[in-house]
Parts: C-alpha cells; sequence; structure tokens
C-alpha cells in the first residue's frame, strides 16, 4: 500500500510531467501563430504580386477590338476629345472582365470609367452607390445625353420602383445602367431574384461600386450594408466588379478586396494632386455675425457671380446662415438631411441653374455633386477628417479651371466635431488630422494631403495655389512649449483637486488669468494672443499632451480637457517642445483673385509616394520605358522639389 508521502512524490513527477508538456504546448502554439502569421504574409504577397503583375499590363491600349467603340462613343456620346490620366486603362480592364479598383480623385471622372463601357457591350450595368443625390444627378446628366438610365430608390413611387425592377428581367429593355443603393442587396429579396433572373440570362454585364472604401471599417466611411456586396463576386462568377473611390489608403484598399472577396486584382491608382484647386485657411472669428459677414463679402466680392458651396456641421448651422445671408440680399439654398427628398431636389435645380449663387450644406449629409463649374468651396466648420476634407473641397473645379477651398478655423470648432465623433473606431484619431492641417502655418498644404493618399508631392506641384506657398514664412518663429505644458498642467491638476472639470475655453481663461480666481494660477499671464493660445491647445491636444474627456449631459455632450499621456515626459531635462507659430496670410475677400493660374501638367510623379511599387508607371507625359528602373531616377527629381524645412527660428521664450 502507499503511502500519502510516496502519492506526493507521484504527484510531485505529474506535476512536473505537465509542466514540461505545457511548455512543449506553448512552444507549439508559437509555432503555430508564426506559421499563421506566415501564411497571411503569404497570401497577402501572393495578393499583392497579382495586383502588381495585373498593374504591369499597359491597360491604355488603343488595339483593344472595343477601342474604336470606345473613341468612338467618348466623341459621339459624351462629347469628350480625350481620356483624362487613367480613364482608358480603367475602361479597358472592365471590357476585358477584369475585377479593378480604380482610386481616382474627385473630378477625376470616376463615373465615365463605368457608364462609357455600358454603352460598348449588350448588357446592363449594375452602379451601387450610397448617394440617392449622386445617383439623380447621374442619371438625370445620363439621360440628357439620351443614355437609358434608371434609379431603383426607396423615395419614389411604389410603381416607379416597380417599372425599374422589371427592368432586370425584362430582355428587350432598353436601360443601359441601373443605379442602386447597397441596401437593396441587403434587404430586398425582389431586387436579387431579378438580378439572379438578369445573370442568367446573360445580361449582368458589369457590378460598378461607387464609393467602394465604405466596404471597409478601417476606412472614415464605413457603411455596414456594403458588406452584403461580398456576395456578389461568387453569386456572378465572371461578371467583371469594378469599384470605385475618391479616398482609400493603401490598408484600406487591401481590405476592400478582401470583403469583396476580389483579393489580388487590378487596382488602377490616379494622382490626389487637383493642380488647380487653391487651397487657404482662414481666421474664423468667434461670432457667428462676424463669420457671415465674411461669408456676404466673399459671396458678393471674391466670388461674385460665380457658384460655390458652404460646408457648416449642423443642420441649426445650415439653417442660420442661409438665413442670415438671405436677409443680406444673398441668394443661397439650404441642404441637409432633413430636408425631404423633393425640396432637396429642387435646391439642387436651383444651385444648378446658377438661381442659388451657394448652397450651405451639412457636411454629415453625403452630397454627391455632378456639377463642373464649382468656383469656391468653404468649410464654415472643419472637416471630419482629412479624408473628408479631400472629398468634400474636391467639389471645386471639376472642370480644371481655378476653384478655391477655404476652410474657416477656429479652435472652439474642433470640440463642436470632436462631441460628434469621439465614440466612432478612430474618430478622433481622423478628427486630429484636420486640426494639423489647420493649425500647419509653414508646409505646403499640398504635401499634407500627400502624406494622407501615400504619395509624395512638393512645393512644385504647388505652383503657388496654397496660402503657405503664396506667403512663404522666410523668419519663422517659434514657440517654446515646456513652461506653458507645465502651467497647463498645473491648472489642471488644481482643478481637478476642487474637483471642477475644464473645457477648453476656461482652460484658456485661467491661463491668460481670466475667470474664476481659485482656477486661475500663481505665474504670469502669457506674453502672446489668446488666439495664439488657442493653437496651444489644439497643438497639445493632437500631440497627446493633452487629451478630451466626453461627458454627456442630457442635451449634449461635453468635452473636457485632461492631461494627456505625452505630458509626463515635460519633466525630463532633456524634453524640447517648440511649435511654429503661424500667422494668417492675407486674403482679399472682396476682389477676385488673380486668374493668371495656368494649370500645370504634372502626372509624371503621381504614383511615386504609392506604397505598391509598380512595375511600369503609365504618364501622360512620360513614357516609362525601364519599367522599374525609372522609379529610382524619379525619386531623384521629386527630391528636388521638397519644401524647404524654414530654419531661421526665433525662440519666444516665456518661462515664468
Ligand atoms: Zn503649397
Amino acid at each position: 500500500m502507499k503511502t500519502v508521502e510516496d502519492l506526493e512524490k507521484e504527484l510531485k513527477s505529474v506535476d512536473k510531467e505537465i509542466s514540461k508538456v505545457d511548455a512543449e504546448v506553448s512552444k507549439w502554439k508559437n509555432i503555430q501563430r508564426e506559421l499563421h502569421e506566415k501564411k497571411v504574409s503569404l497570401k497577402n504577397s501572393i495578393d499583392k504580386l497579382k495586383t502588381d503583375t495585373l498593374a504591369s499590363v499597359d491597360w491604355a491600349g488603343t488595339t483593344y477590338e472595343w477601342s474604336q467603340d470606345v473613341q468612338n462613343t467618348l466623341k459621339n456620346v459624351f462629347h469628350i476629345e480625350s481620356f483624362r490620366p487613367k480613364q482608358l486603362g480603367a475602361i479597358n480592364s472592365t471590357l476585358s472582365g477584369q475585377h479593378a479598383i480604380v482610386v481616382m480623385p474627385t473630378g477625376a471622372g470616376k463615373s465615365l470609367c463605368y457608364q462609357l463601357p455600358a454603352l460598348v457591350k449588350p448588357g446592363l450595368t449594375v452602379v451601387v452607390s450610397p448617394l440617392i443625390s449622386l445617383m439623380e444627378d447621374q442619371v438625370r446628366s445620363l439621360t440628357n445625353r439620351c443614355i437609358p438610365a434608371k434609379l431603383i430608390t426607396s423615395t419614389g413611387s411604389k410603381e416607379e420602383s416597380s417599372i425599374a425592377l422589371d427592368i432586370l428581367k425584362d430582355n428587350e429593355s432598353e436601360i443601359k445602367l441601373i443605379y442602386v443603393t447597397p441596401e437593396r442587396f441587403a434587404k430586398s429579396k425582389r431586387f436579387m431574384a431579378n438580378l439572379q433572373k438578369c445573370y442568367a440570362d446573360g445580361r449582368l454585364q458589369r457590378i460598378a461600386i461607387d464609393e467602394v472604401h465604405c466596404c471597409s471599417q478601417w476606412g472614415h466611411d464605413f457603411r455596414p450594408d456594403y458588406k452584403y456586396l461580398g456576395i456578389l463576386s461568387n453569386m456572378f462568377p465572371n461578371v467583371p466588379i469594378l469599384g470605385l473611390t475618391a479616398t482609400a489608403t493603401a490598408s484600406v484598399l487591401t481590405d476592400v478586396q478582401k470583403i469583396l472577396n476580389i483579393p489580388g486584382c487590378l487596382v488602377i491608382k490616379s494622382t490626389f494632386n487637383r493642380p488647380n484647386l487653391f487651397y487657404k485657411i482662414l481666421e474664423k472669428p468667434t461670432s457667428q455675425e462676424e463669420c457671415v459677414t465674411i461669408l456676404e463679402k466673399l459671396l458678393n466680392g471674391r466670388y461674385k457671380g460665380e457658384s460655390g458651396i458652404i460646408y457648416t456641421n449642423s443642420i441649426k448651422d445650415s439653417e442660420d446662415i442661409t438665413k442670415e445671408l438671405r436677409k443680406r440680399g444673398l441668394r443661397v439654398g439650404c441642404y441637409h438631411a432633413n430636408l425631404d427628398a423633393s425640396t432637396r431636389t429642387q435646391v439642387h435645380l436651383k444651385w444648378h441653374d446658377k438661381y442659388y449663387q451657394a448652397i450651405v450644406a451639412t457636411v454629415a449629409f453625403g452630397m454627391g455633386i455632378d456639377k463642373s463649374d464649382v468656383r469656391f468651396v468653404i468649410h464654415h466648420t472643419i472637416s471630419k477628417s482629412m479624408e473628408n476634407y479631400y472629398q468634400e473641397s474636391g467639389r471645386a473645379g471639376r472642370d480644371g479651371l481655378r476653384a478655391e477651398c477655404v476652410t474657416m478655423y477656429r479652435m472652439q470648432d474642433v470640440f463642436k466635431v470632436s462631441t460628434m465623433v469621439f465614440s466612432s473606431s478612430g474618430g478622433l484619431e481622423h478628427l486630429y488630422g484636420m486640426v494639423k492641417y489647420c493649425l500647419n502655418g509653414t508646409q505646403c498644404r499640398r504635401l499634407l494631403i500627400a502624406e494622407h493618399f501615400d504619395e509624395t508631392w512638393g512645393d512644385a506641384d504647388c505652383n503657388k495655389m496654397c496660402d503657405v506657398c503664396c506667403h512663404p514664412v522666410s523668419n519663422a518663429k517659434e514657440v517654446n512649449l515646456k513652461p506653458h505644458c507645465k502651467t497647463l498642467a498645473g491648472i489642471i491638476q488644481n482643478a481637478d483637486q476642487q474637483d471642477v472639470k475644464l473645457t477648453a475655453q476656461k482652460l484658456l481663461d485661467a491661463w491668460f488669468l481670466k475667470g474664476p480666481v481659485n482656477l486661475r494660477h500663481k505665474g504670469k499671464e502669457p506674453n502672446f494672443s489668446r488666439v495664439l493660445g488657442e493653437d496651444v491647445i489644439a497643438y497639445l491636444l493632437v500631440g497627446n499632451y493633452l487629451i478630451e474627456d466626453f461627458h454627456y449631459t442630457a442635451y449634449s455632450t461635453i468635452s473636457y480637457i485632461k492631461v494627456g499621456p505625452n505630458m509626463d515626459a515635460v519633466d525630463d531635462d532633456s524634453f524640447i517642445l517648440n511649435m511654429p507659430i503661424r500667422r494668417y496670410s492675407h486674403f482679399e475677400l472682396q476682389a477676385p483673385p488673380a486668374t493668371d493660374y495656368k494649370p500645370a501638367i504634372i502626372t509624371v510623379k503621381s504614383e511615386e509616394g504609392s506604397k505598391t511599387k509598380k512595375p511600369k508607371i503609365e504618364s501622360l507625359t512620360v513614357k516609362s520605358e525601364e519599367g522599374s528602373k525609372t522609379k529610382k531616377r524619379k525619386s531623384s527629381a521629386i527630391k528636388e522639389s521638397k519644401p524647404k524645412i524654414i530654419k531661421t527660428v526665433t525662440i519666444i521664450d516665456d518661462s515664468d
């Protein structure tokens, strides 16, 4: 019989065995994890190689069996003489039956990439788009060109929608393009059944998916209904999918391909630079009254007789501003999501026909616009992200003529937007990207936009078409933020001890020795203006030295300011933080801008910064004969055009 001691000894040895096995298991688990990672990375490499191989084909050729038809349709139906960069490549690839994703900035002519092929081959092209207004515009302009197109919407009458749905199964129908929202694929059984019939009859020519970045949760504009589009490639094999977007980073593009089930598909990317757009940040007054005065001056002066858009961030703002501008005799229309469809269409038409000089629209409302002579886009409030900004401002100047994108910036608006976006994933990060753009006063605005699209542009690409390049600062000043960081952190901690939460305005008050005495600090007030103080707070926020802390009340969400994780480093002796001081450059409100601008032909560098190295680079002006070797040569050309970093610096030392 075994004794307790014997058994305990045995137990110990079993324990030992178990730990050995555990160690083995964890070793194998690690190996398994590594293998899985390797598998994913190999798959990605394969997909990337496939994409690169596809991209190395010269899709812009003119010897396809349909090439003559394509040229004829371009001239005789669309009345366009020549293609814009990348359009022909996209058209040929989709006519060849390739799945493709086309990344083209707003105004580069994305819609032609599916509208034209739709007319060249028999059958029906289904266009998926989330923006009803954009679809309405397109259908209207197609109909004007005698191109049979229909929109299936939930806003029209039942009869109308029924007629549109029947087109799908009607072999005799003349309709070439059908526009639908992604919800159709998710929610309408009848639509799907008719679409299957259309496919079975061999009439489904192509599925074009506009705003395709909405598939990806990594993007800035994820729409859940888009995920249903993943079934299409399996459900309709051999039907080419053509995804189109104006904004997508490399990671979003990979994600989109996965979701649509077309990994390794052809990606056609054109440059995002819009050389004809002038970018400007304008100091925004604190009162609405003064804001309206600026808008009035712009509309009556700088933009007299021109069409444009004024973006705001709330329905109330858009209504108030419209009212105020009308009081001052201006013809403007108001446009937001709460208006019914017919009112929206009317406003749209009046603007189209130039009865309204400008539309005051909310940024929340996705407003797709098919008007080429928009001469100005004014952001009364900053956008939610650089992607949004690029899209919204990009509605200007689609005709290639000079147009202006003016953003009115003030710190207070950061919180107007942050309280709206903080709960969405990446919302604050995206917003802070926009804030950084506004705070910048020393780097070309194009350079900052380019960074968002994995491209490299320099001030040579800008051609003095931004406020920074127009008024280069030869002697940029900086402010040493170290002592201010300490003061601000002290104010917040002191308030915290008294159980008081500080909004950015209250923090500014205490810093500038205004407001309740118990919240103020003991030092001197900063020796610069409150406007610069606002810049400092915003600068510290986007740098994570300060963070926002959101609290709900019954009526609104409030942003309070707390000390952020990067503030810890401030006590280190080696800590240095200097903020370049920007000055708002002069901007003539009451006279038209100089019109000596001639669009520069810049196409060579378009793919330079793109992370996907493409074997062959297509361009308007330079044909690359050496394949990938040209990349190096072009890199050095780009370096020369990078903006000069200003070296002369004066530090305002304001230690108190
Ligand atoms: Zn510039």
